[in-house]
């Protein structure tokens, strides 16, 4: 076979998450004998070092590396994660829960929740979350893995992880060296270009080491080094739909129960999180520097910390949005450098993983097709568009108006693909996923819910079952949920009994 226009050299500039990430499935898939994979990374620029609570497609992304769970868990000091708790978001004093995994069981080829909100006035049936066994099981703070028994309602348990992010990112700087990945410790200071096609030909370093590649794939961080200082590739800004641009993070120890669900707390400016860890708790607060000064924002964190801090404050700030296109030319961003939307429901990681699956998919020669290039963009930006629509929807959908920035959120102009999504809940409780966009129904109507929108009415098919019959089977859900719950075993001690050596917390 010919192979002379294939790919034999991959330059991957940055060792952050989504460096090491790309670098271990492309050693694991297209493997480092016939096409050399690099990676330069600068520990003097560092990472930005968050990311520490996932979406349960991550376990699919450990799978195809042939990752061992347990050797992960004990590495990152992960902990389990079955959805998320959203505090004082639709109002103070409120909370809800989005969980992972589905409600109740569809009947009569309906979706459960169009007979749950026929039913939902009913005080015997008003909370959602009994019917989810992810909540239910959460709030008890229980996890078990999903049984193996097809029929259990355990079967269905759907989880992510909560790690330490920079061991993440260590460990899979591991698994990518010892199968061939060469990583190189230096400081990208040209990105030099074809005159010609505007390709990048080659990376020059700070020891004027030359970096020569066929493939070169940007994950140095928001700044984008190749996709946007070399290429001028354009970035579409959507602060005006999320104007949360800055966060701060720091971690503690733990002073409470280990969770298996991140903590989402709305403050009058944006909102803090809490991702419980074997060793310690993740702390940050994300909000908007139009409308709070870092310092009081540092002093909000500090008073909500549980312990003393176990580091130092660490500073961020972007600006939400996406690159105009996420491959241009021979250069890949994936990463921060593709664009960002604030971590309020953990996507961050997910970006990396779906970046990376669309480039195995239409994995390019030489000849770089345009036509695989325009579909791998027009791909990445539904998917950011999609996501984006499910952020603005927590901070657009509250009733809170006590501070100017949530009277901003209120105003702020929707997409037209979000109005159409709210319109349909709001008048028979349709739920639509589309273009196999990543949230599901349950996440749609967990925050839909949650948000405070009440549909006027239900699917019409509903009305076929026997009101008795709908509650009979509403009551059967919710016991059965209830004692699955009961026999899922305590998460610490799972996770004690499992994964740490001795007295680790
Ligand atoms: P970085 O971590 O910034 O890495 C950039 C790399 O490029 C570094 O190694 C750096 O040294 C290198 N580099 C830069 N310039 C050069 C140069 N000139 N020469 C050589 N090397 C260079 N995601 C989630 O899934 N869950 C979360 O809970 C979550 N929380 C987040 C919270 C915050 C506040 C933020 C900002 C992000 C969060 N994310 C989360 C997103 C997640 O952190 C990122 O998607 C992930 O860490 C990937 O970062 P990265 O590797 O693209 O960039």
């Amino acid at each position: 076979m010919n192979d002379v226009n294939n790919i034999k050299s991959i330059v991957i500039v940055g060792g952050g998450s989504a460096g090491w990430m790309t670098a271990s499935a492309l050693a694991k898939v297209i493997g480092c004998d016939n096409c050399q994979i690099t990676l330069v990374e600068s520990e003097d620029i560092g990472t930005v070092s968050v990311g520490e609570a996932t979406i349960p497609q991550i376990q699919l992304f450990n799978t195809i590396l042939d990752i061992d769970e347990s050797e992960f868990i004990r590495f990152t000091n992960a902990t389990f994660k079955l959805g998320i708790e959203f505090i004082d978001w639709k109002e103070k004093g409120h909370r809800y829960f989005h969980p992972f995994g589905n409600y109740g069981t569809n009947m009569e080829a309906l979706p459960f929740h169009h007979f749950w909100l026929k039913m939902q006035d009913e005080p015997a049936f008003s909370n959602l979350s009994n019917f989810s066994l992810a909540s239910v099981g959460a709030y008890a703070n229980k996890f078990m893995h999903p049984s193996t028994q097809q029929n259990s309602p355990l079967a269905g348990i759907n989880y992510a992880y909560h790690f330490d992010a920079t061991l993440y990112a260590k460990f899979l700087r591991n698994y990518s060296t010892s199968r061939g990945v060469s990583r190189i410790e230096g400081k990208v200071d040209e990105v030099m270009l074809n005159p010609v096609s505007g390709m990048i030909e080659s990376l020059i370093l700070n020891d004027n080491t030359v970096l020569n590649g066929d493939l070169f794939i940007d994950c140095s961080g928001f700044k984008g080094l190749l996709i946007e200082q070399a290429l001028k590739t354009g970035y579409e800004d959507w602060t005006h739909l999320l104007p949360c641009n800055k966060a701060i993070a720091m971690p503690c120890l733990s002073k409470k129960t280990l969770n298996p669900y991140t903590q989402s707390t709305a403050q009058s400016v944006g909102w803090t999180w809490r991702i419980p860890l074997q060793n310690r708790v993740g702390n940050g607060y994300v909000y908007s520097s139009e409308f709070m000064s870092d310092d009081k924002a540092h002093a909000l964190l500090f008073n909500k910390l549980e312990s003393d801090p176990l580091a130092d404050i660490n500073q961020l700030q972007w600006v939400t949005g996406m690159r105009k296109k996420s491959w241009n030319k021979n250069c890949i961003a994936i990463g921060l450098s593709a664009g960002f939307v604030e971590p309020l429901e953990s996507t961050g990681l997910h970006l990396i993983q779906s970046a990376i699956a669309k480039l195995m998919t239409l994995f390019p020669s030489k000849d770089f097709a345009q036509c695989d290039i325009d579909l791998f963009n027009q791909q990445t930006e539904t998917e950011y568009h999609r996501i984006r629509d499910f952020i603005i929807l927590h901070y657009k959908l509250t009733n809170r108006d006590d501070s100017e920035f949530w009277r901003y959120c209120k105003n702020i102009d929707m997409p037209d693909s979000l109005k159409q999504k709210i319109a349909m809940f709001s008048e028979n409780g349709r739920i639509f996923r589309h273009d196999n966009e990543l949230f599901n129904e349950t996440s749609w109507l967990a925050v839909m819910h949650g948000q405070g929108i009440k549909p006027k009415s239900y699917h019409p098919l509903v009305d076929r079952l026997n009101p008795d019959e709908i509650k009979r089977r509403l009551k059967n859900i919710e016991s059965v949920i209830s004692r699955s719950a009961d026999v899922m075993p305590d998460h610490e001690a799972y996770i004690l009994k499992n994964y740490t050596p001795n007295d680790t917390f």
